[in-house]
């Protein structure tokens, strides 16, 4: 029995890569799977039975255990998510930005955010400098790109190297550009998408996984197992996000100065005597206004759900005390066996529901992606 990896959908099946044959083959999923309601995505690795090398047909008998799991995207076992933004056209945006280090930060929590600053061909190296001042100290990896130039092409194929990864960023970034300039043979297409609150390139519809092999003889550098998705945009509307309390978890210099604040439930924006408020110096004035912005998006859409009787879910957990906290991820509710917590949580400055303050562990589960994806446009509207 060989294992594979899920390319992408195609034609009501899959195109899988089978390592020693060095093949791809089309396959389908045996009943089995279907019946089970088990999903399979761009990136899972699967178990192929009944292959057929002339015919290069294979039949998927099993998926294994998925390592981690993005739903917007929807790929399957991504290691990192590099976030790409363009130092200039379109101008760079520093809420736009923080929002996806939000969105990513949910979705793979165990994975250390990377942001790629392409078009440096167009920024001074003062403009460079003061990007990378803000994000480094935070514990984020900070990398200069050119699609354009080529500029900062190793030092990405080394970051990429050995591991799956997507590249996510608002439409015009250049993240096609920059897939075309790592995979040159696959001539993928790039242009702007027309609404400009996109994610992502127009022209793909499914997700689709390359190898990055063909890098190695290329730019003569080592590369291992690489690989990396391309995959279709999400409106910007679509960005995950934290409950209103949380959000903070997902700014380090603000949860460093947060811990101290002496309100419970506090969410740092007015409360006199909050903590992170007498310390305001300490955190870069775009920073906090992207703190405040997403708050607000999070309050808001927190609050249409609960109109809408909608459950909103605690999607990180805090362990560890202070000085030594840390939050771990939580999955979906919907999918697990409710454990419900009996006591009461103190929230009352939001009014939050007793689920939605919900501590409880989750177990990873099925189709979560299919589900966030079925439901995501609908749902999750934010206000303009
Ligand atoms: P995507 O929507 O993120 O996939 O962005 P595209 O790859 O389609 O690029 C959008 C536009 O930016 C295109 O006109 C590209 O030619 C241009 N572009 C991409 N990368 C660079 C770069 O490094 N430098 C410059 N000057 N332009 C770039
Ligand atoms: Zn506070």
């Amino acid at each position: 029995m060989l294992l594979g990896t899920v390319l992408r959908s195609h034609a009501g099946g899959y195109l899988v890569f089978e390592r020693e044959q060095n093949a791809v083959y089309f396959c389908t999923a045996r009943g089995r799977i279907k019946k089970d309601g088990m999903s399979i995505l761009t990136g899972d690795r699967v178990e192929l039975d009944e292959i057929t090398p002339e015919q290069e047909t294979a039949v998927i008998s099993a998926r294994l255990d998925r390592h981690s799991l993005l739903s917007r995207p929807p790929v399957a076992n991504v290691d990192q998510v590099i976030i790409v933004q363009a130092v200039h056209q379109p101008e760079w945006n520093h809420l736009l930005c923080d929002r996806y280090i939000v969105h990513f930060h949910l979705e793979l929590p165990s994975a250390q955010p990377v942001i790629a600053f392409n078009k440096c061909d167009l920024a001074s190296s003062e403009r460079l400098t003061a990007l990378r001042s803000i994000y480094e100290p935070l514990g984020y990896f900070v990398t200069f790109v050119s699609a354009k130039t080529g500029e900062g092409l190793e030092n990405l194929v080394k970051i990429m190297s050995g591991k799956t990864s997507v590249m996510a960023g608002q439409s015009g970034v250049g993240k096609s550009s920059l897939l075309n300039a790592l995979l040159p043979e696959w001539n993928l297409a790039t242009g702007v998408m027309e609404n400009d609150t996109g994610v992502g390139r127009h022209t793909t519809t499914a997700s689709e996984l390359f190898n990055l092999a063909s890098i190695e003889k290329r730019l003569n550098l080592p590369v291992g197992d690489s690989w990396v998705a391309d995959t279709p945009g999400f409106n910007i509307l679509e960005l995950n996000h934290p409950a209103p309390p949380e959000v903070v978890w997902h700014f380090p210099e603000i949860l460093e100065l947060a811990h101290d604040c002496k309100f419970l439930n506090c969410l740092h924006l007015v409360e006199q005597g909050c903590n992170v408020l007498a310390n305001l110096e300490k955190i870069s004035p775009e920073r906090f206004e992207s703190y405040s912005a997403i708050v607000d998006e999070a309050l808001i859409e927190y609050r249409t759900r609960k109109e809408s009787s909608q459950k909103i879910e605690t999607t990180v957990k805090a362990v560890g005390g202070k000085g030594n906290a840390r939050q771990v991820p939580k999955l979906s509710g919907k999918y697990r066996n409710i454990s419900r917590r009996k006591g009461k949580q103190q929230v009352s400055r939001l009014d939050l529901d007793d689920e939605d303050a919900d501590n409880a562990d989750a177990d990873a589960s099925e189709d979560q992606v299919a589900d966030a994806n079925a439901t995501a446009s609908s749902e999750e509207g934010l206000a303009d």
